[in-house]
């Protein structure tokens, strides 16, 4: 109940009148004027709020040491260092303390790179300024503008109602209340909770359903969101199934280490007699060795890196599991408007029951001329045109407005070409709005594909305007508009006319008049259903996307099937999917024909369908599930607010970041900041790059790992003179690990990568084949270590000279294996493979200078008691780095042959 005692001006916004509101605000149902409200953002700041507390940089650091393989080397090396042994436990604490780094620095990097790529999804605002609608970033809202909401929209800013239309919110972030709730402009008590402002939209809500328009009342860090902001920035890990899977892996791994270690420990001392301190420091050198520690964050650096260069294509990761999915993705359904086409609309044909004209013109520019068989018509001299047009400004929430780029659309494209084709037909538009404005409306939805507005004007009374796909407008109406009077609607000719625009590619729309009660006030959907009269049709061109025709050849090589999933005429579908390359004769199902078939005819018709016309949100959603039973790994598009449900089951929901609704996006695991269906192809490639690289890190690290294990265990096993020291090993691993390991992150794709089959649905990434590559290269190590030790013993050599022959060998391997390992499906004996890439060739090169200061520095002899190596050794050294290239080559050809047959 309004509280007797409080002063007007103290009352809540919720409380107040709406004009009580905007006098309040100095404001004007028009909107401000650009001037002030460039002013009041100076004074209120942007409309952001601010970004909640990120870990600290100590926090981020101490973090890279909590780690189960970490810990494992830190008591090495802590028991080390109780054994006297400095330099092991030095050597020991460097690898840790450098794999912390490079994963700090890099983490870093791949945060940084992350906010700005979220940055990118940019939320936007309809608002009113000086009278015309404006898209601006929410950014600038400030209080006191006027707020245009509708379905999918974000709220901005805390709103006042001014107006609402069907109007129903979804406040779960704010009141954990799953219904939306229903709005409307009648002042609420002072003193109701937040959940039943039924006057208020808060900022960062969603519209469920209808239209509205409010009164920005506080905006930033002021809107009632602010005050709870610890629900907002959260911070996303880096993880992925790919990544956890490994990190698991990891896991039992060590413990396998530790168990192998404490056998080679009881081994060594008990049946080899080694003396505990020199069993111990061998075991040690043993679990370093086979410790893959810079894994997980190689894993996750190639993941980040995925994530920056898709940005670069437009693709804009919201969840990252999706980087992975992308790889393995077998059905991309894509919209037709915007995606497929550049969504830059032009009325070009308009129809009325005194025959077909053509219009003439480019872009949203308001020049052009009205023709009939090829000669320009007076357009004032048809009434029937110009009625025809005047209705397709009025039912219409669109607008054109010049910039220095030329002349733009202001809302939806296709009501902007409506206003284009007013504009050419000599119509004041603002003062034809003005003159009849608008009393209430129903707003379009892609469920019932038709909109209506009332009006009102001193000679004409009310009237309806309806505009909307020709099969549901014909169908309420009953007369159609002739020069002379209506007559009865011909209904099969209308239709005829519209299949004819939309074989020829054009969009079409169906417009309609009815007349109402000078007194009615609200406008029902029983009030538009009958007895309406026709007045014609207008068709629109809307050129294809040159890329996406590329795009779509690309994705059939790839194996990939592309569905085009549209809510237009089926014609249109037909003649679109023919000029984009899709299929000249497509097998086309209709949201009447999904709406027949149960489940399993569902299943089966998508099989072989490949267009998919007349369609609402729901058959988007059969779609996703039927394919998805069917195998299939789908990535589906969707722009509205009611193709959320669709882009949460799809694999890869992928969200529009221009005409796409903030609900979507929300629901999305990528936004396309070009609506380019070209983007998402883009992203499947780079999708399938990710996996490849984060494979060839792990068939990397795995074998050379395991390689430098087996060489001490073998001699360990074998009773042999060590080939290698404990400490020689640590250096081996803290070298290459970190040099050579990081190069693969940033491979390129590799050839080819859009010419093979997308990856088989939930594939583990430790295969029968990896671990068969493994075993075989670590033994292919073992061999060349051992090979060069005894053949320098041979020769007579001390053995510090041996062993230090074998660590350079053991380094050169990995160097050289990595040239291997750099190509999964192809030879790496080709021309771009010697050349390498930058990150390769710098790892190279810090591994060749870190070698020689190893092998020649004096104060390194010392620490790793190594010795100087002549050239044959050099030699030799660079001898069985090439012999194992060439043998892991031989083993990738032979293995191509065996799974191809
Ligand atoms: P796509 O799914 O490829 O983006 P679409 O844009 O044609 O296709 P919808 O937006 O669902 O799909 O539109 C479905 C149909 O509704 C259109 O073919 C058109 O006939 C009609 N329509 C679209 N926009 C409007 C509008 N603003 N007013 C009235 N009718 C519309």
């Amino acid at each position: 109940m309004q509280d007797a005692a409080t002063p007007q001006e103290d009352r809540p916004w919720h409380a107040l009148e709406p004009a009580e509101v905007i006098r309040r605000l100095d404001t004007t149902p028009d909107g401000l004027a650009d001037i002030e409200a460039e002013e009041r953002l100076a004074r209120s700041g942007p409309n952001r709020l601010p970004a909640t507390a990120r870990r600290g940089p100590l926090m981020r650091l101490l973090l890279q040491f909590h780690n189960l393989l970490i810990y494992v080397l830190l008591a090495a090396a802590l028991v080390t260092l109780l054994l006297d042994h400095l330099s092991d436990a030095t050597v020991i604490l460097a690898v840790v303390i450098l794999n912390a780094i490079i994963g700090f620095v890099q983490e870093g990097r791949a945060e940084k790179a992350l906010d700005a790529i979220r940055g990118m999804i940019d939320p936007h605002a309809t608002v009113l300024r000086d009278g015309r609608r404006l898209t601006v970033s929410a950014e600038q809202i400030v209080p006191g503008d006027i707020v245009l909401v509708e379905a999918g929209d974000r709220v901005p800013a805390d709103l006042r109602l001014i107006r609402a239309h069907g109007l129903k919110i979804d406040e779960a972030v704010l009141t954990g209340e799953s219904v939306a709730a229903d709005k409307a402009i009648l002042p609420v008590d002072d003193s109701v909770a937040l959940g039943d402002r039924h006057s208020m939209a808060y900022s960062g809500t969603f519209v469920a359903a209808g239209q509205g328009t409010g009164v920005a009342v506080a905006t930033g860090k002021d809107t009632e969101l602010g005050h709870i902001s610890t629900l907002i920035g959260t911070v996303e890990v880096l993880k992925t199934p790919l990544i956890q899977q490994m990190d698991g892996f990891a896991r039992h791994m060590t413990y396998a280490i530790l168990a192998v270690s404490a056998a080679a420990f009881l081994f060594a001392f008990y049946l080899q007699s080694y003396s505990a301190d020199d069993a111990f420091m061998i075991v040690v050198g043993l679990a370093v060795s086979a410790i893959p520690e810079g894994l997980p964050a190689i894993m996750t650096i190639t993941l980040a890196i995925g994530v920056q260069r898709m940005a670069t294509r437009n693709a804009i990761i919201r969840r990252l599991p999706a980087v992975e999915t992308l790889g393995s993705v077998s059905v991309i359904c894509t919209d037709k408007t915007g995606t497929l086409t550049r969504n830059e609309m032009m009325a070009q044909a308009v129809v009325t029951a005194g025959g077909e004209c053509e219009v003439t013109g480019a872009g949203y520019g308001p020049v052009g001329s009205f023709r009939t068989m090829g000669s320009e018509i007076d357009h004032q001299r048809h009434p029937l045109l110009m009625e025809l047009v005047r209705a397709a400004l009025l039912c219409n929430d669109a607008d054109i407005r010049q910039t220095s780029e030329g002349w733009r659309a202001e809302g939806d494209p296709m009501e902007a070409a409506l206003v284009v084709l007013a504009a050419k037909a000599g119509l004041d538009t603002a003062l034809i709005r003005k003159q009849l404005p608008r009393t209430d409306e129903i707003p379009f939805d892609a469920q019932h594909r038709f909109m209506a507005t009332l009006h009102h004007s001193h000679e004409d009374g009310g009237f309806i305007l309806i505009k909307g796909a020709p099969e549901d407008v014909i169908a309420m109406c009953a007369h159609e508009r002739q020069v002379d009077g209506d007559r009865r609607l011909n209904a099969a000719a209308w239709h005829s006319g519209s299949e004819e625009l939309a074989a020829r590619g054009n969009r079409v729309l169906a417009f309609a008049m009815k007349p109402a009660r000078a007194e009615q006030r609200n406008l029902n959907f029983a009030d538009v259903d009958s007895n309406a009269t026709l007045l014609g049709l207008v068709g629109f061109i809307d050129p294809p996307r040159a890329e996406a025709m590329h795009a779509i050849s690309s994705c059939h090589k790839a194996g990939i099937r592309v569905a085009m999933i549209t809510g237009d005429h089926a014609a249109t579908a037909r003649e679109i999917a023919r000029q984009i390359g899709l299929s000249d004769d497509p097998r086309l199902l209709t949201g009447t024909d999904i709406d027949r078939l149960d489940e399993e005819g569902l299943i089966a018709a998508a099989r072989d369908s490949s267009v998919f016309a007349r369609t609402t949100p729901e058959h988007k959603l059969r779609l996703v599930s039927a394919l998805q039973a069917d195998g299939h790994i789908v990535a589906m598009t969707g722009d509205g607010v009611n193709d959320a449900p669709a882009l949460t089951r799809a694999d890869v929901g992928v969200a529009m970041g221009q005409k796409g609704s903030e609900a979507a996006k929300e629901s999305a695991g990528m936004v396309l900041a070009d609506d380019n269906f070209a983007s998402i192809v883009a992203a499947v490639r780079e999708g399938r790059t990710v996996y490849d690289n984060l494979m060839k890190v792990i068939s990397w690290t795995l074998p050379t790992n395991g390689g430098e294990a087996l060489t001490i265990l073998g001699a360990l096993a074998l009773g042999l003179t060590l080939p290698i020291t404990p400490i020689q090993i640590l250096w081996v691993n803290m070298v290459t690990a970190v040099a050579l390991g990081l190069a693969l992150a940033f491979e390129p794709t590799e050839d080819g990568t859009m010419r093979r089959p997308p990856r088989r649905k939930g594939q583990p990434i430790l295969t029968g084949e990896l671990l068969w590559r493994v075993l075989f290269v670590s033994i292919l190590f073992v061999a060349g270590a051992f090979g060069l030790f005894f053949w320098a013993e041979s020769r007579g050599l001390p053995v510090e000279q041996s062993r230090t022959i074998v660590v350079n060998a053991i380094v050169a391997m990995e160097a050289f294996y990595l040239f291997s390992v750099r190509y999964t499906h192809g030879t790496a004996f080709t021309a771009r493979g010697f050349l390498g890439t930058p990150a390769v060739l710098i790892g190279i090169a810090t591994v060749a200078v870190a070698q020689a200061a190893f092998t020649y520095l004096p104060f390194l002899q010392n620490v790793f008691d190594t010795r100087p190596l002549s050239p044959l050794d050099g030699a030799a050294v660079i001898g069985v780095g090439i012999a194992l290239l060439i043998a892991a080559e031989i083993e990738k050809r032979v293995r191509f042959a065996v799974t191809r047959r």
